[in-house]
């Protein structure tokens, strides 16, 4: 417990959902629930009441596009309102000579979304709450899961922290805020930490 090497910047984030799974809050039963993601969609699984979620993760671009029957040329309209996305003909202006028209809405794969960081305490597929959140002076203290807990609890126990001696200058704790790394605080949220990985 007296040194540690710190782990490489990306360790633990959010993209672990695509490796180890992110330990959240299940949003119908409040049992403790597994996020997981591939390169297309997100799923949530509860291991206690079984409710089952699945997002696809890929961003759509909506747009009609066609030849004007007024002017003749070619336009294209993106449609941006989500609430107008799910239909399959829209009436929508020409730009060039403002006639209203109807037109199918094209809809094409635009990109796989990225991977936003935790925000809040919730992981940001679904927006669940993670599993170990706790709260420190109102600033929030999360683990992702149970292996980082533990990365933590002995991170900020150890007296001596190297960086990894051949890795990337960034390390894991880079992630970490000033407040839990200040010496003052450290012991406190130790104590934290040691309680919620204990539940
Ligand atoms: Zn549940
Ligand atoms: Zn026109």
């Amino acid at each position: 417990m007296a040194r540690i090497v710190d782990k490489p910047y990306w360790t633990f984030s959010a993209y672990n959902a695509c490796t180890s799974g992110i330990q959240v809050k299940c949003p119908k039963c409040r049992a403790e629930g597994v996020v997981t993601a591939d390169d297309k969609h997100a799923y949530f699984r509860c291991m206690s009441c079984g409710h089952q979620e699945t997002r696809d993760r890929t961003i759509y671009h909506y747009d009609v596009h066609n030849q004007c029957k007024n002017c003749g040329r070619y336009y294209r309209v993106d449609i941006e309102e989500e609430s107008k996305q799910c239909f399959s003909v829209l009436h929508v202006a020409c730009p060039y000579c403002g006639v209203i028209m109807s037109g199918e809405v094209h809809k094409t794969a635009e990109a796989y979304s990225y991977t936003a960081e935790i925000m809040d305490g919730r992981e940001p597929y679904f927006g669940f709450e993670l599993w170990f959140l706790t709260s420190f002076q109102g600033k929030w203290v999360w683990a992702i899961n149970r292996e980082h807990l533990a990365y933590l609890i002995e991170y900020l126990s150890a007296v001596l922290r190297e960086k990894p001696k051949d890795g990337p200058k960034k390390t894991q704790a880079d992630h970490l805020p000033t407040f839990m790394k200040t010496a003052k605080n450290r012991e406190r949220i130790v104590k934290l930490l040691v309680k919620l990985y204990e539940t």
